[in-house]
């Protein structure tokens, strides 16, 4: 198996899923989880940003990891998503990417202060 071959199909299947969200907002209203946490990372529209922004490269703090964690893989924000993005599927991937270390967690000594910045559209990023 070659897994650096594997990871690159991964990466490319989430970064297409991810790339068509149109950042409406519509699935954050039927999100569980988005009413119990800190930020919008919490709900769907800012776990296709922060997987889109583990994509790119940027180490991501491990409360932002806990957010993408805190994914039920409902399904809910599915059914409202225009272009039917599997957001729950996103963060499988994700996690598959982040156990094999090619998603890294930004080391402690970083993480004093989790910046989190409002972004276009309403999107809160979050990188330490
Ligand atoms: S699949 Fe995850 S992001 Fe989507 S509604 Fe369920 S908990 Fe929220
Ligand atoms: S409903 Fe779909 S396209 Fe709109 S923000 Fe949510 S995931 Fe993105």
């Amino acid at each position: 198996m070659n897994s650096k071959a594997d990871s690159s199909n991964l990466v490319y299947m989430l970064s297409r899923e991810a790339g068509k969200c149109l950042y409406c907002g519509f699935c954050e209203a039927v999100c569980p989880t988005l009413p119990l946490g800190l930020h919008r990372g919490y709900g769907p529209r800012g776990r296709v940003a922060l997987v889109l922004e583990a994509l790119r490269g940027y180490k991501l703090s491990n409360e932002v990891i806990s957010s993408l964690y805190s994914c039920l893989g409902c399904g809910a924000c599915r059914v409202k998503c225009p272009v039917s993005i599997d957001v729950g599927g996103l963060v499988r991937g994700f996690k598959v990417l982040y156990s094999i270390g090619f998603v890294k967690g930004a080391p402690k000594s970083d993480q004093v202060v989790v910046r989190i910045r409002r972004r276009k559209y309403g999107i809160y990023k979050a990188i330490s």
